[in-house]
């Protein structure tokens, strides 16, 4: 890191006090943009570098809400309105007890440069609540989401801030901010936010975006170094929206999913993850994934172990941050991993990705190769705007090329900087030149 960028990261850290993963988020983008800096003085002159580190905007509040048996709560709701320097903030929701301003932070400052990479006009925000889902009724899940969007509707707005969803926050929770959102307002303002259902302003392949998005930015990763995933063996953290959808395409391009998991542990099916029972046990059931092995005899649960010790070719954590530790990455260099492709928002820490890049191991940064979420919520956006409905096929290929462009765009970013193969370098230093040069035209803001 420059000594300059050093400064700003020592600041960073003094005014941020008791938030690492915000910490990690921008010592990993500001330890790739160096070379880009001395490119460009003039991001140097106007202080880009720290006005990039400032969300625009947080907003911390009260959610009150009544449970079924009449007891009330008390939850914190955020939204991190962090640079809207190339569009309205855009950024999901999520609600899980672990939530707190620092990674909320953290998620709205990697939203920014990821949605930089779409090249679609978006900014960057986040937001949520430390509310867990599990367990909840539907009506208290209703409740809450009412509550929430009963102080958070003055904050957002199709030309302002665009939410959508993100852990613990999938189409029933959209339905009912929505639907709270539109009573309090007396607008149908469809593209105040995405990931809606399809029966009201919804777009195809918004739900399966993420997986899918993640898979083909493998799939070109893996073509890049001469084969695609066709016949290769994977592993697939989570067992939630971005996970499924994950299992699902690497399916259909001819990849074997042989195992997955969920907070309780990890499923291992060799002959590859039952899709169907899959989504039948945690999108209908929501259960847990021991109930995986009750139905397919030949498959083994085990609890209190990572799934990174399952052997693979290819390595997709979808689940959660800093899930692949330095232990977890010596599994995966020992189990024969040729690629580590991030669907999950930085679920590799800095000592995992260095042990990685040790073995040789490619790796592509959830920044990049999760953006199809986001890419294709801006699509719903355009949409809803135009009132028109693509199809599914349409939108399938809009975000498989998409999803090449992004590649295309690190890998030749990389290159630029005389960084062949560094998927972090280009994907940060590609989307920080974004932002940076909205940025200095827009002036002194
Ligand atoms: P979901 O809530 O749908 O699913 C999360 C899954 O991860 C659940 O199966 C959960 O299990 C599991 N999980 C959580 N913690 C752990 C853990 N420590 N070990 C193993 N599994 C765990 O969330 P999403 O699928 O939407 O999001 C997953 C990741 O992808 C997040 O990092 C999110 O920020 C990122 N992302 C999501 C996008 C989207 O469009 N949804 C867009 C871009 C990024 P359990 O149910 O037991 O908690």
């Amino acid at each position: 890191m420059p000594a300059t960028v050093e400064t700003v990261f020592a600041s960073v850290v003094a005014r941020n006090p008791g938030e690492p993963e915000f910490h990690q988020a921008v010592r990993e983008v500001l330890e790739s943009i160096g070379p880009a800096l001395a490119r460009h003085p003039e991001y140097t002159e106007a202080r880009i570098v720290e006005r990039i580190c400032e969300p625009e905007r947080q907003v911390i509040f009260r959610v009150p809400w009544e449970d079924d048996r009449g007891r009330i709560h008390t939850n914190r709701g955020f939204r991190v309105e962090f640079n809207s320097a190339l569009g309205p903030f855009k950024g999901g929701l999520r609600f899980h007890p672990s939530v707190y301003l620092g990674i909320v932070k953290f998620l709205g400052f990697e939203q920014t440069f990821k949605n930089a990479l779409t090249g679609l006009s978006i900014g960057g925000g986040k937001g949520g609540a430390d509310f867990d889902p599990k367990g909840r009724s539907d009506r208290e899940v209703m409740r809450f989401c009412q509550s929430f969007m009963t102080e958070l509707y003055r904050h957002i707005g199709a030309e302002t801030d665009v939410p959508a969803g993100d852990v613990g926050v999938g189409g029933r929770e959209i339905g009912y901010l929505f639907g709270q959102y539109k009573r309090i307002t007396n607008r149908y303002e469809s593209g105040v936010l995405t990931g809606k259902g399809l029966a009201y302003g919804g777009a195809q392949v918004r739900r399966e975006a993420t997986g899918y998005g993640a898979v083909f930015f493998a799939d070109e990763m893996l073509s890049r170094a001469g084969g695609g995933l066709d016949g290769k063996r994977v592993v697939v953290s989570g067992s939630g929206n971005v996970a499924i959808y994950a299992i699902e395409k690497v399916h259909q391009l001819g990849g074997r999913v042989v195992a997955c998991s969920d907070s309780s542990g990890y499923v291992h099916d060799d002959k590859g993850i039952d899709l169907e029972l899959l989504r039948e046990l945690k999108e209908q059931r929501r259960a847990r994934l021991d109930d995986y092995a009750r139905h397919v005899r030949h498959a083994r649960v085990v609890s209190g172990r990572t799934v990174w010790e399952v052997p693979c070719e290819v390595a997709l954590p979808c689940a959660t941050q800093n899930e692949i530790g330095g232990a977890e990455a010596a599994a995966l260099v020992a189990g024969g991993c040729v690629a580590v492709v991030e669907g999950a928002n930085m679920p590799t820490t800095p000592e995992a990705v260095r042990i990685l890049a040790g073995a040789g191991v490619r790796f592509a940064p959830g920044k990049a190769a999760n953006a199809g979420g986001v890419a294709v919520s801006a699509l719903e956006m355009r949409q809803n705007a135009s009132r028109e409905s693509w199809t599914f096929d349409e939108s399938e290929q809009r975000l498989r090329g998409i999803m090449r462009d992004i590649h295309d765009r690190c890998w030749n970013t990389a290159e630029e900087y005389g960084l062949p193969g560094d998927y972090v370098a280009g994907a940060n230093i590609d989307g920080f030149r974004r932002v940076a040069e909205a940025m200095l035209a827009h002036g002194l803001i």
